[in-house]
């Protein structure tokens, strides 16, 4: 029986704070938490948590890649990478962001993934819960650091046997094509989220996607039609739309730390989603690091093409919400679900994951004020400690 005590922490639940609480986790699931001292219940972990915070782990649902390994290399060793990466910067589920390429580059990307989710390997990092596809069905006008040459419009014959797989769970595409109008209806019928993302589109044709079903928009404020009085475009339709809910690039370079504020003025406190949208530079020195046949330049941990373009970030999602929490001024006690619950409603995972409730996975991580991981705890048990 593997039961683990956590106590003297301020535990942030789903319902309340408890400061001091103490919680406790059989088999993985948590099962009882409350104030003050701890039941005289035998475990075999006991966490004393120093008045830490306990929070339920991030959910990252844009991701690609970290410590010199990328979705894109197809490998199982690569995903094991990863996740072992997150895992010690509170990240414990994940959702393996594949990038704009060719069908087969793409293909034995899925593959891997697949492979990797029927048998995780050991030790254990953040759990893989599936595939966010980016791309390659997108806007060549706001490719970003995509492969433009590759960007094309959804096909039959290359999406149906990936959505085939049962592992996407998230598909970021540009809605302004009519060629892609089917595809928007083919995954919200399958269950799959599908997100509004490096597009050209107006604001009347993302208002149009998001009455075919459209309710997430990728990296919002990037790569996309910006907010002019007189034409909103996509980031006035997003921010309008009660139902949209927005991903964030916590970082302060792809987006002003006054935008983040914008953002949970009008999404708080369950529309706002921080991702890393990190690369395999992620953990690593400045330098040279490859991204499909071209090269990133990662300078003072800014990654971009040698044309300037931005490629993606070095954020890890412990920085993110703390950046998120001094945009805002607000404390963690009003903003953890940014980072948990929100995106794991979004990609159909809250009935598991992303808060701190009786019943769902004990997957949690104790932070300082700082939001510094010292331990995270994934499915009851303990994988990472400072
Ligand atoms: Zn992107």
């Amino acid at each position: 029986m593997n039961n683990l005590l956590i106590h003297n922490a301020r535990i942030i639940t789903a319902q309340q704070v408890y400061a001091p609480g103490w919680l406790l986790a059989r088999a993985g699931i948590i099962t009882a938490y409350g104030a003050g001292a701890p039941p005289d219940t035998p475990a075999d972990t006991v966490i004393e948590a120093e008045n830490l915070t306990l929070l339920p782990g991030f959910v990252d649902v844009h991701v690609h890649g970290a410590n010199g390994s990328d979705t894109m290399d197809a490998s199982v060793d690569a995903l094991h990478t990863m996740a072992q990466f997150y895992a010690r910067h509170g990240v414990t589920a994940f959702l393996a962001t594949t990038w704009t390429d060719s069908q087969e580059r793409i293909t034995a990307a899925l593959n891997a993934i697949k492979k990797y989710m029927a048998a995780p390997p050991t030790p254990k990092g953040a759990a893989l819960m599936g595939v966010h596809l980016e791309g390659p069905y997108i806007n060549r006008d706001k490719g970003g650091a995509q492969n433009l040459d590759l960007i094309r419009r959804a096909d039959r014959d290359e999406v149906l046997p990936w959505l085939e797989m049962g592992i996407i769970r998230l598909i970021s595409l540009a809605p302004e094509y009519p060629e892609n109008h089917w595809l928007i209806r083919e995954c919200v019928k399958r269950g799959i989220t599908v997100s509004i993302a490096h597009t050209n589109a107006t604001y009347q044709q993302a208002r149009q996607a998001f009455d075919m079903g459209i309710n997430h928009a990728t990296h919002t404020y990037n790569a996309m039609t910006g907010l002019h009085h007189r034409d909103p475009g996509v980031l006035g339709a997003v921010l309008t739309t009660p139902t949209v809910r927005c991903e964030l690039i916590a970082d302060n370079i792809h987006v002003h730390p006054a935008a983040m504020k914008l953002m949970w003025e009008v999404k708080r406190p369950h529309h706002v989603m921080l991702i890393s949208d990190a690369i395999r530079a992620a953990g690593r020195p400045d330098g040279d690091y490859p991204v499909d046949n071209r090269t990133v330049l990662v300078r003072d941990g800014v990654a971009r093409l040698p044309d300037g373009t931005l490629a993606g970030s070095t954020l890890t999602l412990n920085r993110g919400v703390y950046h998120f929490m001094q945009a805002t001024g607000e404390p963690i006690e009003h903003v953890w679900q940014t980072a948990s619950l929100n995106p794991a409603r979004a990609v159909h995972l809250a009935h598991r994951k992303g808060s701190i409730e009786i019943g769902k996975d004990a997957d949690m991580i104790l932070v300082n004020d700082q939001l510094q991981v010292h331990k995270t705890i994934i499915g009851g048990e303990v994988v990472f400690s400072l």
